[in-house]
């Protein structure tokens, strides 16, 4: 079923939900897109596996937005990536750029490189939701005691690739290879300029990253 499809799957999976608001908003017009077709319909061939993983993602979500931690500082954030990626059984390289990862998972079938990325650091805010997984963090910066917030969203970028990884994980009926990169130090600190200088992509001979 995901023979060749590889690209949609990718594509679906990181896209899929803002496809959906979209749909919402403007369906008609939407569903004139061929294109936005074929992720609907590969989304209900992969309906089944999505259901079954979003309380993962989801609960993983969680835990990131309750323990962020600043850019080129995220050591738990890291140990916790790590950790959900060797329980999906893959091989974990750390420590790239201080504290950024990677992973991959290669398909069953020869096809090309393809990496996707999340940034994982947290922002200078102090969180006032009163959610029962707020952030209570606190740190320094720039020399002043700071509240630290996931207030834009690496939160969940980090958990919906931990979520492309398990489902890729299980699915590798798939033509290539995809490489998995959470990268530090999104907010200013140019963590994916160093994980490049760290031979990011060239070690892999990644081509293209999403
Ligand atoms: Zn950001």
């Amino acid at each position: 079923m995901y023979k060749s499809k590889l690209l949609q799957l990718l594509l679906l999976l990181f896209l899929f939900p803002v496809s959906a608001q979209l749909m919402s908003v403007n369906e008609e017009s939407l569903l004139n897109n061929t294109i936005l077709i074929n992720y609907i319909s590969l989304a209900k061939s992969l309906n089944q596996d999505i259901d079954g993983l979003m309380s993962k993602v989801i609960k993983w979500r969680h835990y990131f937005h309750q323990y962020p931690e600043l850019g080129n500082r995220e050591f738990r954030t890291s140990k916790r990536i790590e950790q959900i990626l060797t329980d999906l059984g893959l091989e974990v390289q750390t420590e790239i750029a201080y504290t950024g990862l990677t992973a991959y998972i290669r398909g069953e079938h020869p096809g090309p490189l393809i990496a996707l990325r999340a940034d994982i650091d947290g922002l200078p805010v102090t969180e006032m939701t009163n959610l029962p997984y707020a952030s209570t963090e606190k740190t320094t910066y720039q020399g002043n005691e700071v509240g630290v917030m996931h207030a834009c969203g690496h939160d969940g970028h980090t958990a919906m690739l931990l979520g492309a990884a398990k489902i890729l994980s299980l699915n590798n009926d798939f033509d290539g290879t995809v490489y998995f990169i959470f990268q530090p130090a999104e907010e200013g600190g140019g963590g994916g300029l160093e994980m490049c200088r760290d031979g990011l992509m060239h070690r892999w001979g990644i081509l293209v990253c999403m």
